[in-house]
């Protein structure tokens, strides 16, 4: 199933997409509700409720405004770091030039804030007054759907509910500059989220490809199989003495062949167009302005 959050005569709806992506049939909620996107149905089947009634007829997908399925998470987006083998060879000069010298010992994990969240063919704005290295990453996102603390291995991917395309856009001079990556990685709208979420039952993350173009160039294409640390592992580092929520978002990481590892670096400028793709998900495309 695809559950997507969009606009249409003004206002949040959250629907079913249909199978060969053309329609989508809107669910019936109060507006308080439909303001959360698919987050409110997370947390409705989670507690052991059924989806609501369809509130009326299929409509074109072209007729409406996709958002992000969840426009407003509740927390920070967990994301992690250098978590494709070739990826973190691209980058080992620069970004984790200072690691230690086992890297593949424990995950990088760091958040992004749940404000910079915009919608899969929403503009993505440029901050020139504080960075001259934009950067994309192309990746895939877990979304859970039971929550839990210390989650195994074992169990991690009965907790996953779907999976989503996000962007993790990143000023890569900010993110050096500070340590931490929080801020380099938090700008208004470096989120881009979408274009709805697939259920596990129709997609297997752990097999899937991600890809992106930079005005219609291919940059990254990797399998996600190529992860240093696989999504089971990611839940559980990530549930480690931390609950973790229905609708809470875990970004796996980037495949190679982002700006900053090319010789010479090439970053993203006003009208740059970034497409994100992932097979069996759908894509995500983004004018930085
Ligand atoms: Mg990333």
């Amino acid at each position: 199933m695809r559950l997507a959050t969009y606009f249409a005569a003004g206002q949040r709806h959250v629907g079913i997409v249909s199978a060969d992506g053309q329609t989508v049939t809107p669910l019936a909620l109060p507006r308080a509700q439909a303001e959360l996107g698919v987050l409110t149905l997370i947390e409705a089947l989670s507690q052991g409720q059924s989806l609501p009634e369809a509130a009326g007829a299929a409509v074109p997908l072209s007729s409406v405004q996709l958002d992000a399925p969840i426009p407003h998470p509740r927390r920070n987006v967990f994301c992690v770091g250098r978590n494709y083998h070739a990826h973190a060879r691209e980058l080992q000069a620069s970004v984790f030039k200072d690691n230690d010298a086992n890297p593949e010992a424990w995950p990088i994990v760091f958040t992004k804030v749940p404000e910079c969240v915009v919608g899969p063919f929403d503009e993505v704005r440029v901050p020139t007054e504080v960075s001259t290295e934009i950067d994309y990453e192309a990746e895939l996102c877990v979304v859970i759907g039971k929550g839990g603390r210390n989650i195994s291995r074992a169990e991690a991917l009965s907790h996953v509910f779907g999976y989503t395309v996000v962007n993790d856009v990143t000023a890569r001079d900010v993110q050096m500059r500070h340590q931490q990556w929080d801020l380099g990685k938090s700008f208004d709208t470096f989120c881009p989220m979408g274009p709805w979420i697939v259920t596990a039952d129709e997609l297997d993350g752990t097999r899937t490809r991600v890809r992106c173009w930079v005005n219609e160039e291919l940059r990254q294409d990797g399998p996600t199989e190529n992860m240093i640390f696989d999504i089971p592992t990611l839940i559980e580092t990530c549930s480690r003495g931390i609950t973790l929520f229905p609708g809470d978002l875990i970004a796996t990481g980037t495949p190679a062949g982002v700006g900053m590892g090319m010789k010479p670096p090439r970053y993203l400028k006003a009208g740059d167009v970034v497409r994100v793709e992932i097979d069996g998900l759908g894509r995500i495309e983004n004018r930085f302005v």
